[in-house]
């Protein structure tokens, strides 16, 4: 994907989040990669639904930042993320609502409700609370690399992809199971050979 693409689409990304309420004021951050070396992550401290293409700030993989701007202060667990895995091509963290209704009342996320949660999030750990932008932090993030997404106590959420719109898919998908898992409130997952076949898809 090239720089001038990937700026676009990012924006474009920040804007869906934003505009479905996944994300609210300066909340969260996202990144895409650029070639095998280099990364595009939203800037510090700004609206999602403002940001423009030329927002966005590129970073190398060792964070060294290689265009204008303040990159994002959660950078370090993003680019832990892309390091860990080589198919990562996406990563989105923000705080939707129900999800971190969720992570504030230390509830685990139940993704085997319907077939949408098994195929799309499959297991979602949660992480513990660290405070944003620390090592622990990314410590955290990266002990559980492997997921397609997570939980952040006290904090919000965060999901991967091969593609923005697959990091993108997985954070909608992880919301809407949360508000469905609140809603729900007293019912049962699937049966377990149900699972195991979904699984298995
Ligand atoms: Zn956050």
């Amino acid at each position: 994907m090239n720089e001038s693409y990937a700026r676009r689409a990012l924006r474009d990304v920040c804007r869906m989040l934003y505009d479905r309420g996944l994300t609210v004021s300066a909340g969260g951050n996202m990144s895409v990669k650029v070639g095998d070396s280099e990364i595009l992550i939203t800037p510090s401290g700004r609206n999602k639904g403002l940001l423009e293409p030329e927002d966005m700030v590129l970073l190398g993989m060792d964070g060294s930042v290689l265009s204008e701007g303040r990159p994002s202060i959660e950078h370090r667990f993003h680019l832990a993320l892309y390091n860990l895995n080589p198919d990562t091509g996406a990563v989105v963290h923000c705080h939707p609502l129900h999800c971190t209704t969720l992570a504030v009342r230390g509830e685990g996320m139940r993704c085997n409700l319907t077939p949408e949660g098994v195929l799309l999030l499959g297991e979602v750990p949660m992480i513990g609370y660290y405070t944003p932008g620390s090592q622990e932090l990314v410590d955290a993030v990266s002990a559980h690399h492997g997921a397609r997404a997570m939980l952040m106590e006290r904090h919000g959420a965060l999901t991967q992809g091969r593609s923005l719109e697959e990091a993108y898919n997985r954070m909608e998908e992880l919301e809407f199971q949360a508000r469905l898992q609140l809603l729900a409130g007293d019912v049962s997952d699937l049966p377990a050979d149900e699972i195991k076949r979904l699984s298995e898809m």
